[in-house]
């Protein structure tokens, strides 16, 4: 049986595609950009294997112009052009890409850096633009032709004049309406904040004439209007020049200019892989926590890149919840995109880059906690409760990755202290890593469970913040040694056992013990003597798995 082809209301396609691919309007200028910047790209290819071309570098740029009086925004390039078949079918045709063509008949494989793929992105300018006008003259070619339309209506394509070879793509921009404002497309400023946005990263220049005022020269206080052509774009991102050229200031002022935060980084990692998954990435650990961290307001995520060009402002997916204070961005030219370029076909190349850039930051952290211990000391301020979460969370499915990061304040270093430290110092009869849990230091200081175990000599953790406890019951132990709360029942002492200990104590002040508890009925379950008491009369401890921090932290909470 003979198939058939399967037809498409074309109009109806088109205006599906216009007003459903894309979540934001301004990608539109993303969309021509890269565009011309693919057609700038083909002639850099061509000359690379065609001894009669030659590419002047200076020669080739793209340029955005902005005409209030005629609405009109043009966006001028002086790459390979299209013949009058090509606007028929590049343009003509939806989901036809030329430039997915070109880099399949020249075989680029690694390195290329054409952007376009899908073969729709030409048709977001109808979200702006009534009319799209494409003048354009192909590389080799006298001819030039001009291809327009106002969108499902259908297209027109006519011969017309032009002196060099490029393309010429001006939109007539949408009056505002009630509801939706199009001006701002007409604005320099925005334009260009537009292109600072998606396309900084772009390899040719992006112009705009900028006009502004200055003061006349020799004059005091006159000013003068003046225009100029200004590259808008930065061209060469930081993360592709060699890492060698960079100094810490580079850096820092990219983590500036990005606005990631208006502390200092304490660390920035630059990542050039090209492994199972090429990618660039530079990762910034900041210094301070952002106010809104700690709550729901605040979002993770870094910049996501595909080929330069930015794809996503917060790809939440490429880094864990307990490394959500990392800020920064990761290039790839390996990602599947999906059509709209906002998001991302299959996660597996995106998988393989969260997991590697999360062993990255582990082992920045280490290495700052090991070779830069006040700068840990700094970090672990800001973001240790958020490792502490981590470890919690999930049943201690993280506890691997993050226990060797964690701190507590030791009663005999009297500062943070590493569980690795404090189990490298544990004597040999010490069992335990004993821990104390309060509100605060001096509070846990005062606590008589405490005694005991210092007495023995014995360091003692103290566990001031909500979460520790709930997070150590997760480690459970650390290098073979349990956790044990010092007012834990039987704290493992030698000659500390609570029952035959205390024995005669029991029987002396069997009534007073009785009165107690009568007295305490409700409040305490059993009132006993106790052996681990030195110079305070009493003190509260727990039978089973809570303590009466965890049981106090757990009635706090709404339910
Ligand atoms: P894509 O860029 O994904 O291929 P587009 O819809 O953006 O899809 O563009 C369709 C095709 O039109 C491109 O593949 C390219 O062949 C052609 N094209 C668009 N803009 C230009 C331009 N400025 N110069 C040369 N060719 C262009
Ligand atoms: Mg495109």
């Amino acid at each position: 049986m003979a198939k058939k082809q399967f037809k498409a209301e074309s109009k109806r396609l088109l205006e599906m595609m216009i007003n459903s691919i894309y979540t934001q309007r301004e990608i539109f200028l993303r969309e021509l950009v890269s565009n011309a910047s693919d057609a700038i790209d083909k002639i850099y290819y061509k000359a690379l294997s065609d001894d009669q071309l030659v590419f002047n570098k200076e020669d080739y740029y793209i340029k955005v112009t902005a005409d209030k009086a005629s609405r009109t925004l043009t966006i001028t390039d002086t790459g390979i052009g299209m013949t009058k078949e090509d606007l028929e079918n590049n343009l003509g045709i939806i989901a036809k890409s030329g430039s997915l063509a070109f880099k399949k008949e020249n075989e680029l494989k690694d390195g290329h850096n054409i952007i376009g793929q899908f073969g729709v992105g030409f048709y977001s300018a109808f979200m702006v633009a009534d009319v799209v006008t494409v003048t354009s003259r192909a590389l080799g070619s006298d001819e030039a032709f001009r291809w327009e339309s106002k969108g499902a209506d259908g297209y027109t394509i006519t011969s017309c004049e032009k002196d060099a070879v490029g393309t010429e793509i001006t939109l007539t921009i949408k009056e505002n309406t009630e509801d939706d404002q199009y001006d701002e497309y007409l604005e320099e400023y925005r334009l260009k904040s537009i292109i600072k946005k998606y396309s900084d990263f772009i390899r040719y220049p992006i112009k705009m004439d900028v006009k502004g005022q200055r003061p006349v020269e020799g004059s005091e206080n006159e000013l003068e209007d003046y225009q100029e052509e200004q590259t808008v774009n930065s061209m060469v991102p930081i993360w592709r020049k060699n890492k060698n050229e960079l100094t810490a200031e580079d850096y820092e002022n990219f983590y500036f200019e990005k606005r990631y935060g208006f502390d200092k980084p304490i660390k920035h990692v630059h990542i050039s892989a090209d492994g199972a998954v090429v990618y660039n990435a530079i990762l910034f650990i900041p210094e301070n926590t952002p106010f809104d961290y700690y709550t729901k307001e605040y979002e993770k995520g870094l910049e996501l890149y595909s080929n330069g060009v930015l794809i996503m402002d917060k790809c939440a997916d490429l880094l864990p919840d307990y490394f959500s204070f990392v800020k920064g961005m990761v290039d790839s030219e390996d990602l599947s995109l999906n059509i709209s370029r906002e998001m991302l076909q299959h996660d597996r190349q995106l998988k393989l880059i969260a997991k590697n850039i999360k062993n990255k930051i582990k082992g920045q952290l280490q290495s700052l906690l090991k070779e830069e211990r006040e700068k840990y000391d700094q970090f672990y301020k800001s973001f240790g409760r958020q490792l502490k979460f981590g470890v919690y969370s999930e049943y201690g499915a993280n506890k691997d990755v993050l226990q060797d990061l964690l701190m507590f304040y030791s009663s005999t270093e009297k500062k943070q202290v590493t569980l690795d430290e404090y189990v490298s110092r544990m004597p040999e009869d010490q069992k335990y890593i004993y821990y104390a849990s309060g509100g605060s230091i001096d509070r846990i200081e005062k606590l008589p469970q405490t005694e005991m175990v210092a007495d023995k000599g014995y360091e003692i953790l103290y566990f001031t913040d909500d979460i520790d406890e709930f997070a150590i019951k997760m480690i459970m132990s650390y290098k073979e040694k349990e956790f044990k709360s010092v007012s834990s029942g039987d704290l493992g002492l030698q000659g500390d056992s609570e029952e035959n200990a205390s024995e005669v104590e029991e029987n002396d002040s069997k009534e007073l013990f009785e009165h107690m508890a009568g007295i305490l009925s409700g409040k305490v379950k059993n009132v006993k003597a106790s052996k681990r008491l030195k110079s305070h009369p009493v003190c509260l401890s727990t039978e089973g798995e809570l303590t009466i921090e965890m049981e106090k932290i757990l009635q706090a909470m709404p339910n």
